[in-house]
């Protein structure tokens, strides 16, 4: 082989690798392909301090990405992406956001890098005719995304794109909009919505914060009143939870926690299995509480 030849055979292979990699990311980026239907989670996630520590809640979700038919793509309702208006991240390549403060810098150098999917989220403003869905640019993954996916999904290998909370509008709205995101079911897409259904940080009992299972009356009250609900299959009382008295008030006292489980039941068939899982209380006033619907 002589110089110019070799070069080229260089020039070949390099073409070729890129090529390789188009093709890999272009497989990356078309989730769209029909599957039977994926179930939709609710994951409650707690303390960011999930994403790096071994618990029980972190085990199960573990489980759960190892007994669930893999997904082609996730699509994720995050407490953590609140805006006016409903906008779904389009980018290629999300970033990872630290969006908390005071805790260790182990947790500041998690990455999930986990590919976007702008035609997941080109999909999800097509089947939604509620509203107009934003394409946005700048968010990326929040920690009520990737400090539980991680868990499912530590390759970080499936495409991850989040749909923001549009804080301007009611419970019923919310529920609304997330029976029109059923049809991604049946296109692998893996619905989660990640929360917390008792959340009063301002409550929280730091001197119990190691205490298994500890939860103030209140709080205990509200979590199984929920999971009545849920296993009745009320869903209006659940929208309905600002007229469910006190520990219901107590337990919920902005919405941005609560409304991601909205989603997730929005997108129960009627017959379909509901199970219940990581419930436990935290601190007195946090419900780790998880639903998985469907198998
Ligand atoms: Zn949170």
């Amino acid at each position: 082989m002589n110089r110019k030849q070799f070069v080229q055979s260089l020039a070949l292979i390099s073409i070729g690798g890129i090529a390789m990699k188009l093709k890999e990311l272009k497989k990356l980026v078309s989730p769209l392909k029909g599957t039977p239907k994926m179930p939709v989670l609710f994951l409650g996630h707690g303390s960011p301090m999930n994403a790096i520590e071994e618990n029980e809640f972190v085990a199960s979700f573990r489980k759960l990405g190892q007994t669930i038919q893999k997904p082609n793509a996730i699509l994720c309702i995050s407490a953590h992406w609140e805006t006016r208006g409903t906008y779904v991240t389009a980018m290629d390549l999300p970033r990872t956001i630290h969006d908390f403060g005071g805790f260790p810098k182990e947790l500041f150098e998690v990455q999930y890098p986990a590919p976007g999917s702008p035609e997941l989220a080109e999909e999800t403003a097509k089947v939604i005719t509620k509203t107009e869905v934003g394409m946005d640019q700048h968010w990326g993954l929040d920690h009520g995304a990737w400090s539980v996916i991680k868990h499912l999904y530590p390759n970080a290998d499936i495409p991850v794109i989040q749909m923001s909370l549009d804080r301007g509008k009611s419970p019923q709205y919310h529920y609304e909009l997330a029976q029109e995101l059923s049809v991604l079911r049946e296109k692998g897409v893996l619905i989660i919505g990640s929360g917390n259904i008792v959340h009063n940080l301002r409550m929280i009992a730091w001197d119990k914060m190691n205490e298994d299972n500890y939860g103030y009356d209140w709080a205990i009250e509200a979590n199984e009143g929920m999971k009545g609900f849920l296993t009745d299959g009320n869903h209006q009382a659940l929208i309905d939870f600002r007229s469910q008295g006190k520990p219901f008030q107590l337990s919920i006292p902005t919405p941005e926690h609560y409304l991601p489980l909205l989603y997730t039941l929005a997108l129960k068939e009627e017959k379909e299995p509901l199970k219940l899982f990581n419930d436990k209380l935290l601190a007195g006033s946090i419900a780790m509480t998880s639903v998985q619907i469907g198998g």
